[in-house]
């Protein structure tokens, strides 16, 4: 079983780094060296300083979409196997989130990937039946937003709608009232994306940095039943393309700039250190210091897959942001 290696260390947290590629034709001197050392260590170069990384695996700037999915793919099919599983896309403003989870037409990311996958795969099981639902929501500021709301509902209310977290006697998390819709077939998901990626881009007109402060989160359950058995297995799979990590500036940053950078580091702070104590198999996890935390706490743990992809770009100017991804990403080593 191809996902198998996921049962065995660190509570089944990966931690994975994309390299972004130099996309502009002066060849500057990169921070980070194209050829690293081993398939899993990073090196760093700053003033004339290396500095290595360990990751579990390294994805060079010319890795493909396809070589980023050959690793995430074992966690989509273990999705449909019944455990919760999330993948996060992790790094500053412009280090290549939203590529790799979305990607472009011709170079489709995780997210459209994920929706071939687990169409075709479920319809190749002849002894199980899978439903499957669709979600989109938006933690900007400490609220959610639902990224999905119906035109009706939306006309009534111009304010976002007020979605809260609830967790259920079994340890279930649900947002209530998060729209939720059951997607027959890939195309199907792959519309509500389309819909859900654009209210996310149209919402605050008057603030287009906004896609690059707020977490955007992509829920997928399924339900199998086997036809044997009268129950279904459920699980959730989560695709998460996170807020700009970058630091704020303290001389540069107020007002709402300075709120949005605050809200961001608290959530992305907290994540880390679920995920660390995860890795750590500490017996307190520390789920209710954010919302993002609070949200996903069924789906990291125990029985749950993780993978953070943290991304950096090669440019010797963003080599300090560059650090602070990669001691984040290695914080639990
Ligand atoms: P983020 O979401 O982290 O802010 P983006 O994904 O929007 O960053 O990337 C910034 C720009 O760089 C976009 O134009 C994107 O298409 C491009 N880009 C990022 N990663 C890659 C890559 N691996 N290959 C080619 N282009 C990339
Ligand atoms: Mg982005």
């Amino acid at each position: 079983h191809l996902h198998n290696k996921f049962l065995d260390l660190k509570g089944n947290v990966r931690v994975f780094c994309r390299v972004k590629p130099f996309l502009d034709d002066r060849q500057p001197s990169p921070a980070v060296p194209a050829v690293t050392p081993a398939l899993n260590q990073l090196l760093i170069s700053a003033a004339g300083k290396k500095k290595a990384f360990q990751l579990d695996k390294v994805f060079l700037p010319a890795s493909s979409q396809e070589d980023v999915f050959a690793e995430i793919g074992p966690l989509v099919r273990s999705a449909l196997d019944g455990h919760n599983v999330c993948v996060f896309a992790y790094g500053q403003t412009g280090a290549g989130k939203t590529f790799t989870m979305e990607g472009s037409k011709d170079s489709p990311g995780i997210v459209p990937r994920t929706l071939d996958l687990l169409f075709h795969q479920s319809s190749l099981d002849s002894n199980k039946h899978y439903d499957f639902t669709f979600s989109m929501l938006e933690l900007y500021m400490g609220s959610l937003r639902d990224l999905l709301v119906p035109a009706p509902r939306r006309i009534s209310d111009s304010s976002p709608k007020c979605l809260s977290i609830q967790m259920d006697p079994t340890g279930a998390v649900e947002v209530e009232n998060l729209t939720e819709y059951i997607v027959k077939d890939v195309n199907e998901a792959s519309q509500l994306y389309v819909i859900g990626s654009r209210a996310r881009a149209t919402a605050r007109t008057n603030s287009n940095q906004v896609s690059s402060r707020s977490h955007c989160l992509i829920r997928i359950t399924m339900a199998s039943y086997e036809h044997s058995c009268e129950y279904p297995v459920l699980s959730k799979l989560w695709l998460i393309d996170l807020g700009g990590s970058e630091r704020l500036l303290k001389t540069d940053a107020k007002g709402q700039i300075l709120e949005e950078g605050k809200a961001i580091n608290l959530s992305l702070s907290a994540l880390g250190d679920v995920i660390s104590a995860l890795q750590k198999r500490q017996s307190h996890i520390p789920y209710r210091n954010s919302k993002l935390t609070q949200i996903l706490r069924d789906s990291l743990g125990e029985d749950a897959k993780t993978v953070m992809l943290v991304h950096v770009s090669p440019r010797e100017e963003d080599v300090a942001e560059t650090m602070c991804t990669l001691s984040f990403a290695t914080r639990a080593r």
